[in-house]
């Protein structure tokens, strides 16, 4: 698996594009992941993180 969040786990979610004439079909939602280095136990590690994840660990 590629398209994963290496510090939360999530992958992409479906869900259902709407168009003006309400006709519905199926569509999945990609997390916006970005490179970034996190530090564990006092070591840099290079991960693909999502946003959420990563203004998570900014707040800290
Ligand atoms: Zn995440």
């Amino acid at each position: 698996m590629s398209r994963v969040c290496e510090v939360c786990g999530r992958t992409k979610s479906a869900g259902k594009q709407v168009s003006f004439s309400n006709r519905k079909s199926n569509r999945t939602y990609e997390l916006n992941l970005q490179k970034t280095t996190i530090t564990v136990d006092g070591k840099e590690k290079k991960v693909k993180a999502c946003t959420r994840c990563i203004k998570k660990a900014k707040a800290e």
